[in-house]
């Protein structure tokens, strides 16, 4: 491993400082690349939630409520600047925290981490608020109030730009946040907050370590939130919402999925260049060893090109280059943890079991210096197997045919999730009206996987609801209060 100037350990970062965890102690961070330990995190529990709350509190009543805009947006464009100035080594932290590999976290997860606090900076100062007049006598403004203190709980996938997702618009709006870091992935999120320490007033921005069941139990059920905002599992948002239903105060999810991509014949006649964009949009479905919510983890194709165009997507997905993610050459690197790893295989089991047919990769290249790494794989079968229909959450894809426009549809419709999904035609009428029938929050054409801070972002069904990125994202982290204001010198009359 490369010397990235880590410490040996990483406190619970709390009002401004690091601070020992009251009673949790540490845990091993452990790298995928290699198994093996290379830090202590800090185990947050609800005493530290407790703290941390209290402290974002007393931020929102003596600083951050009374910052204006323009302080707001220029401390969020220096957090933007100082991680820019430090993207190549948090790139890497990234990376041996995840396993992902350093092309995709340099080239892809911390330049878009940077434009969502840029982005959210800009948006927040070109807001305008609305003033009407009922009448000759009356005026009705609408301001936009931030919530006060907020709770964000993300995931391991993508630890750095989840954690942009949720901090950018949040502190953009005026709020004060408490974050709770996935487990998996704690180190990368507390290198910026060690880089970013002095930007904001002490206690607007908390971050507490530690396990969903304790500090994230803790953080979902806390009494003393405005609002919970969680990107997660289909599962764990349930609970999360609970309790957000028991303190009656909003939710946002955003959960999973199991995102269909389609594949219609014209694309065999398109020019090769496009062709060549369509195969690489196919085997995406490895991109970020698949451990990403809209995962093109079912491919529908059209009968009638299917032999042809499998043949290129197997050839390029023979074709990636599995390693050291750390080596810029690597395009896939290592799942998360053991037990991502494990449940990966155990799905290739099931898909097995259930007549599935492996057509490339199916094992685990576990070779690769004492990692977890596994082979991108693309089965074969129908849309009602349990590998169709069930988040693998790796870099497998499932493959399935269909006929007419009807019939992929229907197949592309048939899941409980509606996150993502692909649509690749040289037909300008299927390019419109497919994606308009698809049920989904975000729908590619003839492109996959991009995630432009000023595209909203989010899910149908059980993949959740609310929204990221884009302006509207503002208003999840705000409530309209209403002044009505009378000129009128008459009373009401009443009394
Ligand atoms: P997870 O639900 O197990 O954990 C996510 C976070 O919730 C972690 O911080 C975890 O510590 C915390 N958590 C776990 N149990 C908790 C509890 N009982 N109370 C409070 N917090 C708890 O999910 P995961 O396996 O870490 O992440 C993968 C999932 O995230 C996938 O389903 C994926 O699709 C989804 N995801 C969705 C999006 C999106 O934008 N829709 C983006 C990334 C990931």
């Amino acid at each position: 491993m490369p010397s990235l100037d880590l410490p040996e350990k990483y406190g619970l970062f709390i009002n401004g400082e690091f601070v020992e965890p009251t009673e949790g102690g540490y845990f091993d961070n452990v790298s995928p690349i290699d198994g093996k330990s290379f830090i202590q995190a800090a185990r947050g529990t609800a005493a530290d939630i407790d703290k941390a709350v209290d402290a974002a509190h007393t931020a929102f009543d003596t600083t951050w409520s009374k910052a204006s805009v323009t302080e707001r947006s220029n401390m969020i464009l220096k957090i933007a600047d100082i991680i820019e100035a430090n993207a190549d080594r948090l790139s890497k932290i990234e990376t041996i925290d995840n396993g992902k590999p350093v092309r995709e976290t340099a080239n892809a997860d911390l330049p878009l981490v940077v434009d969502h606090f840029r982005y959210f900076a800009g948006v927040i100062r070109a807001e305008e608020g609305t003033a009407s007049e009922l009448d000759k006598d009356t005026l009705s403004l609408c301001i936009q109030e931030p919530m006060g203190v907020v709770g964000q709980i993300i995931p391991w996938n993508f630890p750095l730009l989840m954690a942009s997702w949720k901090l950018a618009p949040a502190l953009a709006a005026g709020n004060c946040i408490v974050l709770k870091p996935a487990e998996q992935t704690p180190t990368s999120i507390m290198a910026v907050m060690e880089l970013i320490q002095d930007v904001l007033p002490p206690g607007v921005l908390n971050v507490v370590t530690g396990y969903g069941s304790e500090a994230g139990d803790a953080l979902a059920g806390h009494k003393n939130i405005a609002k919970i905002a969680f990107t997660g599992s289909t599962l764990t948002g349930g609970s999360i919402l609970q309790k957000a239903a028991n303190n009656l105060i909003p939710a946002t999810m955003e959960l999973g999925g199991k995102s269909p991509q389609l594949f219609f014949n014209s694309i065999m006649d398109a020019d090769d260049a496009f062709l060549d964009k369509a195969v690489e949009g196919a085997v995406l479905f490895a991109f970020n060893q698949g451990e990403v919510c809209t995962c093109n983890s079912r491919l529908l194709i059209q009968e009638d090109i299917y032999p042809k165009f499998m043949e290129k997507v197997i050839a390029r997905t023979e074709a990636i280059q599995m390693g050291d993610p750390l080596d810029p050459q690597t395009m896939m690197g290592a799942q998360v943890s053991l037990a991502q790893h494990d449940r990966i295989m155990n799905y290739l089991d099931i898909g097995r079991k259930e007549g599935a047919e492996v057509l490339t990769g199916g094992s685990a290249k576990d070779e690769l210096g004492g990692g977890y790494y596994v082979k991108p794989t693309i089965l074969t079968g129908t849309n009602s197997m349990r590998v169709f229909q069930e988040e693998i959450f790796g870099p497998v894809t499932a493959v399935a045919t269909f006929k007419t426009v009807e019939e992929a549809l229907e197949i592309a419709n048939d899941s409980e999730y509606g996150l993502g999904a692909g649509v690749w035609t040289r037909d300008m009428h299927q390019a419109y009206q497919v994606p308009r029938a698809i049920q989904a929050g975000r729908v590619w054409v003839n492109c996959y996987h991009a995630y432009p801070a000023h595209a909203p972002f989010g899910g149908y069904k059980k993949s959740g609801f609310g929204r990221e990125n884009h302006k509207m994202m503002l208003n999840h982290y705000r409530q309209t209060k209403n002044m009505l204001i009378s000129y009128d010198h008459n009373k009401l009359g009443f009394f």
